[in-house]
């Protein structure tokens, strides 16, 4: 199923952002329909019904990243990235905690399991599994992915011509032991 309707929660939001997804006019790429998580950003193409447009607040957050995007993303093949994210696992709620909120050493406190599968690709650590669940779903021949900085802060992009995902950075203690993404072999 793809992840724009997936039932809430897909992952604890902790903003004002709504957690269902919004249609969000852009002046210059048009209308898109969009969901994150806070950790990623879905895009499609398009007002996908039945999700209403945007509030003004967050239709302002969202527009930063619904821009066109500068050159210089690498085409790959959208099967040979999806083979390198791996299956998609699920947040599973966390057995010590039950999600009840108390401190917990199993989740951190987050009341949820998450399996990260940190990987680097465009020069950026991501989590791949969280990537694959976001991207699950989507159809694509090939993307063009791209890491660029974003209202101050390093992003990965991956662009087809229906959809767009933007991935926030992943922290990895020893980034230099990540599974490096190769888009040429
Ligand atoms: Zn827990």
């Amino acid at each position: 199923m793809n992840w724009l309707f997936e039932p809430f929660p897909v992952w604890p939001l902790r903003s004002r952002l709504p957690e269902y997804p919004v249609v969000v006019e852009h002046d210059d790429t048009g209308p898109w329909t969009v969901r994150t998580d806070s950790r990623a950003l879905l895009a499609y193409r398009g007002r996908v019904p039945p999700f209403p447009p945007a509030r003004r607040d967050a239709a302002s957050f969202f527009v930063p990243y619904l821009r066109a995007l500068p050159s210089g993303g690498q085409l790959v093949g959208y099967q040979r990235l999806l083979c390198w994210l791996g299956p998609p696992r699920r947040p599973e709620l966390c057995p010590d905690c039950a999600s009840s909120g108390r401190e917990c050493d199993a989740c951190g406190g987050y009341g949820m399991l998450t399996f990260p599968r940190p990987g680097r690709i465009a020069g950026l650590a991501i989590d791949r599994n969280h990537l694959g669940r976001v991207m699950c779903g989507l159809e694509a021949i090939e993307v063009s992915v791209l890491g660029t900085t974003l209202l101050k802060a390093e992003m990965l992009f991956v662009e087809s011509a229906h959809w767009r995902v933007v991935a926030m950075p992943t922290n990895v203690p020893s980034s230099d032991l990540l599974d490096v993404f190769d888009a040429i072999s």
